[in-house]
């Protein structure tokens, strides 16, 4: 009866549904170091949102990476100091804590009324009406539910956002997260017009040549330990320079060690400022590796998480295998 009470509490969707119709002007967040699943889910939305003839403004904390800027309205995107005039609702869309707002935490706790639409497990439900779902494959999934309550068809530009989502958050529909609801989506999006071929080519298959370059400097890194089943990947800062490259060009590097035949856990360790180190973590099951990064305040998914140390990279490198071989 309590865990039905909770799980109920902490989806709200027709009180998320009506605050967003209601609402004249909307303030839309994303998580930082932003992904498919939460620029594509927001950008959508704004799409919807401004179809409905509503003021809205699209926020994160970092920067579009490149691999997501043919993302329509992907230009409209703004930082936290952009934002002047008041807003009547705020938004969290696939941030699973209000720290993963970064530097629009302030501005979005401000708001007089506030939402979360999300699907990580760990998200608490910080805001005033929660819609999460720790079931549902992408955010973008609780996105289209929805679009469904809404009385307007489905435009080709949603399509292309919400399919964005659903295909990264899915690692192009092949993770366990997969599921019948995730295809059935697909199916409304082909027939809003969804130009399938082209944009699975942009985010699968085509490489920006910093990232083949940023691959190529990260690669010599491999250490397998663990007998075979731990697998890990670094690069530094000065690394990262020499390429001209950003974060965004190291997005999908830790599949080369989760990949690697045997290995049932794998690490990309990413020095992001001097003496500071994200860590990506991926796990295959049996393994899970959400709990190695809860206790270095980070977070995530069973088979995909992530968190960031700061100290040197050698010590994070034996932290990290320490941690992950105590798991094995
Ligand atoms: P990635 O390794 O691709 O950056 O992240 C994998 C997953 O872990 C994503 O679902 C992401 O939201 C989560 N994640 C990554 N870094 C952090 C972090 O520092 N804190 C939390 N709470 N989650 C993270
Ligand atoms: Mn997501």
């Amino acid at each position: 009866m309590k865990m039905t009470t909770i799980r109920n509490d902490r989806y709200q969707q027709d009180d998320v549904l009506s605050a967003i119709q209601s609402a004249g002007s909307v303030l839309l967040f994303g998580h930082v170091n932003p992904d498919g699943d939460t620029l594509g889910s927001v950008l959508a939305l704004k799409l919807r949102l401004e179809r409905m003839g509503k003021r809205v403004q699209a926020m994160v904390d970092g920067f579009v990476p490149g691999y997501l800027a043919f993302l329509p309205g992907a230009e409209s995107v703004m930082n936290a100091e952009a934002v002047t005039e008041a807003f009547e609702l705020a938004v969290a869309v696939d941030v699973a804590s209000s720290d993963r707002l970064g530097k629009c935490e302030a501005l979005f706790t401000a708001a007089e009324k506030t939402a979360v639409i999300d699907h990580h497990g760990t998200n608490v439900g910080y805001a005033h009406i929660n819609m999460i779902d720790e079931h549902a494959s992408a955010t973008a999934i609780l996105l289209y539910r929805l679009f469904a309550q809404m009385d307007l068809p489905m435009t080709q530009e949603e399509a292309i956002c919400l399919y964005t989502a659903l295909s990264t958050d899915t690692g192009n529909f092949i993770y366990d997260s997969t599921n019948a609801e995730s295809f059935a989506m697909m199916g409304g999006l082909m027939e809003a017009g969804l130009p399938l071929a082209e944009y699975s080519r942009m985010l699968f298959r085509q490489k920006e040549l910093l990232h083949v370059r940023l691959l190529a400097e990260t690669l010599p890194s491999l250490r397998v330990t663990g007998n075979g089943r731990i697998a890990g990947l670094c690069l530094t800062l000065e690394q990262m320079q020499r390429a001209g490259a950003n974060g965004g060009h190291a997005e999908g590097i830790v599949n080369y060690a989760i990949d690697l035949e045997g290995v049932g856990m794998a690490y990309f360790a990413r020095e992001v400022e001097p003496g500071k180190v994200k860590v990506s973590l991926r796990a295959l099951q049996p393994f899970a590796v959400d709990q190695v990064a809860a206790k270095f305040g980070g977070g995530g998914h069973k088979l995909a998480a992530g968190l960031t140390l700061v100290m040197p990279m050698e010590e994070v490198i034996r932290t990290v295998e320490a941690e992950l071989e105590a798991v094995l």
